[in-house]
């Protein structure tokens, strides 16, 4: 039986890293999945990768919701994007079940308390914190048509320890996401939803690799993770896919560490 049969799953973030290794793991677990993300180039690319892995061609006369999953584009700082792709879910495929809000940005001005923009650290919260709110707030009454289900937030290990290399606003915003979670958890942890945060280590992803570009920056990072290694896309989606399955049925409000022992550390192997 795979493990998200019968679900319907909506994925932000979903044209690249760790959303799309996700939307690919869930379809290929069974679920339908709604692949939403702001690049409509790589999420039409995206879709088509999601299709060839788990061998779907269209048949003549296909509907969309025949599809293992389809691709919205969606700005999660823009409310109306959000329930538009919500709305999108129950329209095409009948539910909503899963939310992962995972889409985020670390903008490559995001520095120290002095030098950090106001627009910097404005735009870093309306995409990494409002978004959240806002997948929140328009998949808790269709999870609620659907008799529960599973949100699943991208936070961060910056959300747990401290970084010498700043990022200020990217960190605040993903203790935000921390709390926020938690708090979700418990207000809907009678209505069978569950609420939980992904908080991934440093991951082998366009996001961390455009930015840590020098091999003395990766090994600035790598000394502190226990493994010796980045993280892959993939490990952040098993993750995910069990607390986005019944199986996490008893796991709601955790701060999930898939960090390579990051945060269990103080000194490392040599
Ligand atoms: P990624 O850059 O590979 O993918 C992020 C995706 O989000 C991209 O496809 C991008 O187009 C999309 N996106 C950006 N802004 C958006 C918006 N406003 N609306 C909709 N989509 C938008 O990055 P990733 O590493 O897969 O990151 C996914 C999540 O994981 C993020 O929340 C990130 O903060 C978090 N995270 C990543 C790492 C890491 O080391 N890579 C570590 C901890 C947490």
């Amino acid at each position: 039986m795979p493990r998200l049969a019968g679900k319907v799953a909506l994925v932000t973030g979903a044209a690249s890293g760790i959303g799309l290794e996700s939307s690919i793991l869930f379809a290929s677990e069974g679920a339908k999945v709604v692949m939403a993300d702001i690049n409509e180039t790589a999420g039409a690319a995206a879709l088509q990768r999601l299709f060839a892995t788990v061998g779907y061609t269209p048949a003549a006369g296909a509907g969309a919701g025949d599809a293992p999953a389809i691709f919205v584009r969606v700005d999660v700082s823009k409310e109306d994007q959000i329930k538009a792709a919500v709305d999108a879910a129950e329209a095409t495929f009948g539910k909503l079940n899963v939310v992962f809000n995972n889409a985020g940005i670390m903008h490559p001005r995001d520095d120290n308390a002095m030098t950090t923009e106001e627009s910097v650290w404005d735009l870093t919260m309306q995409i990494n914190v409002k978004g959240v709110w806002w997948g929140a707030k328009h998949a808790i009454p269709a999870l609620r048509r659907a008799g529960g289900g599973s949100i699943i937030n991208t936070a961060s290990f910056v959300g747990i320890v401290g970084a010498a290399t700043p990022q200020l606003a990217y960190t605040a915003s993903k203790g935000a996401v921390l709390a926020m979670t938690r708090e979700l958890a418990v207000i809907h942890a009678r209505e069978n939803i569950r609420v939980n945060a992904l908080c991934p280590g440093p991951i082998r992803t366009p996001l961390l690799m455009d930015f840590l570009n020098t091999e003395e920056k990766k090994q600035r990072r790598l000394v502190h993770v226990p493994m010796g290694r980045f993280g892959e896309a993939i490990e952040q989606a098993y993750s995910a896919l069990f607390l986005a399955s019944d199986e996490s049925s008893y796991i709601t409000g955790t701060d999930f560490m898939v960090d390579g022992g990051l945060t269990a550390a103080y000194v490392t192997p040599e």
